[in-house]
């Protein structure tokens, strides 16, 4: 249902009137974790501000030490909602459990699997049933294959609004976090009609690398990113070190304009 083979078109979701695939860049942006209600406000603002239509957070969060901030849970979540409705935008948000799903779907309009939960099969079955647009993230050494049926998984419970995310695997090279595959990008683009997005936050893991990055995963075809602001980098409770500034990501989104209009 997700390959090219079955649908010649590219699909287009169209969420609230926001367009994302084709020739429509959507930009989802926000901090890593939603920490609190007053710099969700702020963060929102700015990247409204700079031309981004979707708001990023996680409520619930995978980390790898249970002793790491685990997110605010529901408080985050109204948050979420909030920021979100007083400036017309959409929200993202990430789901780890089948058990938190109606509690998810009362605030969201996207639903984020994250990469640790590629294959988590069940859950990948709940949100096809679930009937809500899904940002689907690349599995943290998945191959293409693998992560095109973990798309097939939502799609054949009904729900073709898939957005899928290259947001770097794993190698041997400890200078960045992950290895952003831009060449996902287009190889993807020539076996499915679903939208590519790219994190070039998580991709790289590195604030510096961000900008270019995101430059790249437009020229080369994505529809769309997934960046973590943050208004003070070192004092955010995750992610600190693959945040950018506000300041930042208004640069961002003007080069991500120019180069998406010599398209
Ligand atoms: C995130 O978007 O905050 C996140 C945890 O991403 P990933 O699942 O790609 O690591
Ligand atoms: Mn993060």
């Amino acid at each position: 249902l997700v390959s090219k083979d079955f649908k010649k078109e590219s699909t287009v979701l169209d969420i609230k009137g926001i367009k994302i695939g084709g020739k429509h860049i959507a930009v989802m942006a926000g901090p890593c974790s939603v920490e609190g209600r007053d710099m969700l406000f702020y963060i929102a603002e700015r990247v409204y501000r700079a031309g981004a239509r979707i708001l990023r957070g996680g409520a619930f969060k995978p980390r790898t030490s249970p002793y790491a901030f685990q997110g605010l849970g529901e408080e985050g979540l109204k948050y979420l909602r909030e920021a979100a409705d007083s400036f017309g935008m959409l929200v993202v948000t990430e789901l780890m459990d089948p058990r938190d799903i109606d509690l998810i779907l009362k605030y969201t309009d996207i639903v984020q699997i994250g990469a640790r939960n590629m294959q988590n099969f069940r859950l990948l079955k709940e949100v096809g049933k679930a009937k809500v647009p899904v940002l689907l993230k690349r599995g943290l050494s998945a191959t293409i294959k693998e992560f095109l049926m973990a798309a097939e998984y939502i799609a054949s419970e009904g729900n073709n609004d898939i957005i899928l995310c290259e947001r770097g695997i794993r190698s041997f090279d400890t200078e960045t976090r992950n290895i952003l595959d831009l060449s996902a990008i287009p190889v993807i683009k020539s076996m499915s009609h679903l939208p590519v997005i790219a994190d070039p936050s998580h991709g790289t893991g590195r604030a510096d690398c961000i900008l270019p990055m995101a430059q790249a995963a437009i020229a080369a075809g994505a529809d769309g990113l997934i960046v973590e602001v943050h208004h003070c980098p070192e004092e955010a409770l995750s992610d600190g070190d693959q945040s950018i500034l506000p300041d930042d990501f208004d640069l961002l989104m003007k080069r991500v304009k120019i180069i998406a209009a010599t398209l």
